[in-house]
């Protein structure tokens, strides 16, 4: 059956993930792009840096807002942001709310990563008990080299962390809460000024029905890292926690994804019986419907 999802303002996809905007030669939302415009949405992927400020990536996709606006001769844009995409997007929609329509949270670490946490404190000497820190070092610079094939932490991925660490977004929450629910594990508001604000994630889940998944080395990598967590554990989707991600209406937040399943990744290797595209069709779909 065609699609409709022809929202009356554009979609832009906002990249996380330490600033990569890219899974090797993938795009890093993994056919969502294709879909959407398919389905006859006007979509948009701006490039930002991998800083460490939430701040200075939100100017920056404020200058590609900016742009895309001219381009279109549109009033608004709907920000679908991955991960640190999320608050990027929340930036952006906090400063200029006439600017924007909608806000999506996608695995967004709305409420800080326990897993930046603990890499921070694996890299700072004596936070950690030697072992621990070892492991979980070893283990996201393997991440990294699979991702970027970059075989040491570069610099800019340890300063991204810093604006990831619970502390680091509890800060950013301080000066941008629009959206964000008043009570652990529950929804925010929907609409705050003029926004709307929406969110979604997923949690690794147990090892039935992995379906391609099975096959993935990110999958892998999210379900080691799931472990490191405390607070959310087994609550999480190997980089963000569950609660953590709620932001405005929770879409729902324990679809069985980790953190890179939601962007398709990789190259749409996922568990059985969801289909991480769907979700963004449906959601533009449903933006749509309220007339945005
Ligand atoms: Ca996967």
């Amino acid at each position: 059956m065609q699609r409709n999802a022809t929202t009356q303002h554009p979609i832009v996809l906002v990249h996380g993930l330490f600033g990569f905007d890219s899974i090797g030669s993938l795009d890093l939302f993994y056919g969502v792009k294709q879909a959407l415009r398919s389905a006859g949405t006007q979509v948009f992927i701006p490039h930002l840096s991998a800083t460490h400020s939430n701040e200075v990536r939100g100017q920056q996709l404020l200058a590609q807002v900016d742009r895309i606006l001219a381009g279109t001769g549109t009033t608004k844009v709907n920000l679908v942001g991955h991960s640190q995409g999320a608050l990027a997007a929340r930036y952006a929609a906090a400063v200029t709310p006439e600017r924007v329509a909608s806000v999506t949270s996608v695995s967004g670490p709305n409420h800080g990563s326990e897993l930046a946490d603990c890499l921070r404190k694996a890299l700072t000497p004596g936070h950690l008990p030697e072992q621990i820190a070892e492991a979980v070092a070893t283990l996201f610079v393997e991440f990294l080299a699979f991702i970027a094939g970059t075989p040491k932490i570069p610099h800019n991925a340890i300063a991204a962390l810093n604006a990831l660490t619970t502390e680091g977004v509890a800060d950013f929450n301080a000066k941008y809460p629009q959206g964000l629910p008043s009570t652990w594990g529950g929804n925010g508001q929907e609409l705050v000024n003029g926004v709307r604000y929406f969110s979604w994630s997923g949690i690794v889940g147990n090892l039935r029905d992995e379906g391609r998944n099975a096959l993935d080395p990110l999958h892998h990598f999210c379900r080691a890292f799931s472990r490191f967590f405390t607070r959310e554990a087994e609550q999480n989707d190997g980089m963000v926690g569950r609660y953590s991600s709620h932001l405005g209406t929770v879409l729902r937040s324990d679809y069985p994804l980790d953190h890179l399943d939601t962007i398709n990744q990789t190259a749409g290797l996922v568990r059985q019986g969801i289909d991480p595209v769907e979700l963004y069709l449906a959601h533009a779909e449903h933006l749509k419907q309220i007339g945005l």
